[in-house]
């Protein structure tokens, strides 16, 4: 269990040796960096002792004192050699906002390059991809009686290799659609954003399916797809064009105020869209299931569900 109080009382400590110790017991008693180590060569247990190497400390086998291990054995940390405080700092601006700004954070000294940053998000995204992928294979079920789901459906624009004969590979502009289905209650959202080969009436309902609980009420736009086709699968559904009828009785929320939700919503995905590629828009859905579903539901927060995510790396 990690507060951000706690973690700003160590993003704040100066870079002394003293304290980088202190850092990496803290990070082991979080559980982000190993707590016990055995020996490849004996299979005791090693002992952490002061170093003169980055971290300041070290794990040794007091039967094989020549093969020494990084504390960063096993955890994400391993491959990178920015130091650990930073790496919290990272994480703290990370679970902040999905969005990094990369300038300020060269100019607050986490890192010297927008190289380094890259590829430290790199890291932490790969940690949220894989909780996002445990919630898939658990299965992601929205809605329910007197619930609402808004779902829509959005084209993006990617880059995609093109193959042209001798001249080798080029790149061109790729339209995908992304199915979405928003589960809004009250404050809270849940989406899932799938990418879909068609617009077809299989495809879709198929995912509604999939995804929807039955009786639930479904906000749809006027695509013939679906149009009157919900009703036979035990949905309640309404369309923009009677936008009037459909008032969340519960809560007294307006449909303006549901679409607004999903329009703020896709704009978030737009933004962070850029002019990448189908690997990068898959990514970035996928961040923004882990932001709705895993981080701002932990019980301690973004960062919380973060620690938890990155804990859950160690091995
Ligand atoms: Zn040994």
């Amino acid at each position: 269990m990690v507060q951000v109080r706690e973690l700003m009382k160590m993003i704040r400590l100066s870079d002394t040796k003293k304290n980088r110790r202190k850092i990496i017991r803290w990070m082991q008693k979080r559980g982000i960096l190993r707590r016990t180590v055995k020996c490849v060569k004996c299979n005791r247990r090693m002992h952490l002792v002061t170093c003169h190497v980055k971290d300041g400390l070290w794990w040794v086998c007091k039967h094989h004192r020549s093969s020494p291990q990084s504390v960063r054995n096993g955890s994400i940390f391993t491959k990178s050699h920015i130091p650990l405080i930073k790496w919290l700092e990272f994480m703290h601006r990370f679970a902040q906002g999905l969005q990094l700004k990369q300038l300020a954070m060269i100019t607050d000294g986490i890192a010297a390059s927008s190289r380094t940053l890259t590829r430290m998000a790199k890291v932490l995204r790969k940690v949220c991809i894989a909780a996002v992928k445990r919630l898939r294979k658990r299965g992601m079920r929205i809605g329910g009686r007197h619930r609402f789901v808004v779902i829509d459906q959005s084209k993006f624009a990617h880059k995609r290799k093109y193959h042209r004969g001798r001249c080798g590979n080029t790149w061109r502009r790729e339209r995908q659609w992304v199915f979405g289905m928003l589960e809004v209650e009250g404050k809270s959202r849940r989406p899932i954003l799938r990418l879909v080969r068609d617009r077809t009436r299989k495809t879709l309902i198929g995912k509604i399916r999939h995804h929807i609980r039955p009786r639930t009420s479904i906000l749809t736009d006027e695509w013939r797809a679906y149009k009157g086709q919900l009703a036979k699968y035990g949905y309640d559904q309404y369309s923009v064009c009677h936008k009037k009828n459909f008032v969340d009785h519960e809560n007294g929320a307006h449909t303006q105020h549901i679409e607004r939700a999903w329009q703020n919503y896709k704009l978030e995905v737009w933004r962070h869209r850029g002019n990448r590629t189908l690997e990068s828009l898959k990514l970035h859905l996928k961040m923004i299931e882990w932001h709705h579903w895993l981080g701002v539901r932990h019980y301690n927060g973004v960062l919380g569900r973060l620690f938890h995510d990155v804990k859950k790396q160690v091995k």
